[in-house]
């Protein structure tokens, strides 16, 4: 059983205007269905080849680690955002963790923005759950808490292929564009298993 490149939760076009269908077509048609391919020619003949995408992620390093990491990574990158966005629920739990640990809402999304506006070069920007509390993280390239003790919660791709073609280097307006879709329904569930 190869690796699969899962399936869009929503159609090509529902994140536009914020996130477009050609973005798309790029960012998950053509980047993130890359690392699928290139992982499982990578893992054929190996100890990882009938390994599931997790045990990749946590066994390997170098270039199959670079391609497993990248693939769990979008998967969780796409399941942060909706089209619902702001339609979507932040559970009491959530609500709670967030108001205990940054202060608010409004002073969260300002540490995670500049968080994710500070990460020089590719990488992401996080929200985790590190042993009960709430923190803000950003990871270079590939890297991802699934290797750490922290539990992901959301993520933003700040690799420039994420926004170039939208917003060309303007990193901050993604961001802006980038709370309009985040899925708190998925946050909130994360928080909760
Ligand atoms: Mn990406």
């Amino acid at each position: 059983m190869s690796i699969q490149l899962p399936e869009l939760p929503y159609p090509k076009t529902a994140l536009a205007p914020h996130i477009s269908e050609e973005t798309i077509n790029y960012h998950y048609g053509k980047h993130h269905k890359s690392y699928v391919d290139k992982l499982n020619a990578q893992v054929e003949n190996t100890e990882w080849k009938h390994a599931k995408l997790e045990e990749i992620v946590k066994s390997s390093s170098g270039g199959v680690f670079n391609n497993a990491a990248q693939i769990w990574n979008h998967n969780f990158y796409w399941n942060s955002l909706s089209p619902a966005g702001s339609h979507t629920n932040r559970s009491t739990d959530l609500t709670q963790a967030i108001d205990r640990d940054f202060g608010s809402l409004e002073n969260f999304k300002r540490e995670f923005t500049a968080k994710a506006l500070g990460q020089f070069g590719s990488g992401w920007a996080w929200l985790v759950n590190a042993g009960g509390t709430l923190k803000v993280i950003s990871t270079g390239n590939a890297d991802t808490p699934l290797t750490s003790e922290s539990k992901a919660l959301l993520t933003c791709d700040v690799w420039e292929h994420a926004y170039y073609v939208d917003y060309r280097n303007a990193r901050n307006t993604y961001l802006e564009a980038f709370w309009n879709l985040v899925n708190w329904d998925f946050v909130s569930r994360n928080l909760d298993s």
